[in-house]
Formats: structure tokens, C-alpha cells, sequence
């Protein structure tokens, strides 16, 4: 599986509280022509989300029998939940010339990294850990505990950006989003 010079595989990823789902939704409404893609998981449904639009949401047998079948292109373990990208549909978007998205964790995306050099990694990164930590704080969902945890494994997904392609600040979302137009070019 590979893209075209013109038809781009796109990667973002961003740490949890960094409004990654926000500046995602702009880009779409922005740009008609990138397709989402939709993940396979073995978490719960929230409320409001629909199988087969927000997820495939899969029974851990389930999962690990796509595994078995090879059908993920990337795959990892989040938060004690299975998550994965399946191949069928982005060799669909690439072979129909579409551009295509995921919107994945930094295990999965160095995954894709590594199987399709040309696909374009962004990270979102908060404007600093400390901006970060006052967003999750503000959400007053979270014990103290796992703030830590999160800031923790943030810290470890800031490692991996390391490796991305580029790192876009989310100082706003529409800066935001107009930066990663202008890298992706489409
Ligand atoms: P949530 O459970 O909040 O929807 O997602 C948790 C994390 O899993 C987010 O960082 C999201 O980007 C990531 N994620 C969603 N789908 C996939 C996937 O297919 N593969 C990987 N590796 N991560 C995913």
C-alpha cells in the first residue's frame, strides 16, 4: 500500500485536554476533500457516539481475531482499551486517489510511519505543559491522581513527537488549523 504524489496519508495525533478533537472538526469543515477515518475500538460507547461513525466498537475477541487477520494497519493499547486502524478502508481512500486521515495516538502513528514512510505526522502540542495541566484541572472531571497519570503519559507522547513531521502549537484553533492547511497543501 503506498500514496501518489498528490494524495496525502495524514496522521494527527495530540495529548488528551489539548483540543485536538476541535481543531480536527475545523480542518474537515475546511477541507471537503479529507476523508476521516474511522478506528476500531474495544472501549464503551460515550453517549451520543454511533458505531460505525465514531468507532467500530469491537469486542476484545473481536479485536484480537482482526489481529490474527492482519486486517490493522497500526494498532495499540490505550488506557487498558484496544485501538486500531484498519487497512481496508485507507487502501479504499489511497487507490481512489483520496486523501485520508487518522486521528490516532503517537504508538500507532510511528507504526504507520514505519510502513508508509510518506505519510505526513502532525502532533498538536499545548501552548506549555503548565497551559495544559490548567485545562485538565479546569474540566473538574478528574481526581488528582489521574491528572498525574495523564500528565505522565503526555510527557511520554511529547518523547514521541520527537519523531513527527511537524508540531503544531494550539495557541488557537484557528492558527492551528491554518497551519496544518498550509502544511498538508490540499
Ligand atoms: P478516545 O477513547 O478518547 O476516543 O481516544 C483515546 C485515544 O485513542 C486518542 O488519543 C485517540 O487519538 C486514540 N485513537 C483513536 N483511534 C485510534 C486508532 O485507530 N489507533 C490508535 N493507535 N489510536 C487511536
Amino acid at each position: 500500500m503506498s500514496t501518489n504524489s498528490k494524495t496525502k496519508l495524514l496522521v494527527i495525533s495530540g495529548s488528551s485536554g489539548v483540543g485536538k478533537g476541535t481543531v480536527i472538526k475545523s480542518l474537515l469543515e475546511k477541507c471537503s476533500n479529507i476523508n476521516l477515518s474511522v478506528s476500531c475500538t474495544t472501549r464503551n460507547p460515550r453517549p451520543g457516539e454511533e458505531h460505525g461513525v465514531n468507532y467500530f466498537f469491537l469486542s476484545k475477541e473481536e479485536f484480537k481475531e482482526s489481529i490474527a487477520n492482519d486486517d490493522f494497519l497500526e494498532w495499540a493499547e490505550f488506557s487498558e482499551n484496544f485501538y486500531g486502524t484498519r487497512k481496508s478502508y485507507i487502501e479504499k481512500c489511497l487507490n481512489n486517489n483520496q486523501n485520508v486521515l487518522l486521528e490516532i495516538e503517537t504508538q500507532g502513528a510511528l507504526q504507520v510511519k514505519e510502513k508508509m514512510p510518506e505519510a505526513v505526522l502532525i502532533f498538536i502540542a499545548p501552548p506549555s505543559i503548565e497551559e495544559l495541566e490548567a485545562r485538565l484541572r479546569g474540566r473538574q472531571t478528574e481526581t488528582e491522581d489521574a491528572i498525574q497519570k495523564r500528565l505522565n503519559f503526555v510527557k511520554l507522547e511529547m518523547e514521541n513527537s520527537k519523531k513527527y513531521d511537524y508540531i503544531v502549537v494550539n495557541d488557537t484553533v484557528e492558527n492551528a488549523v491554518n497551519k496544518i492547511i498550509e502544511i498538508i497543501g490540499v
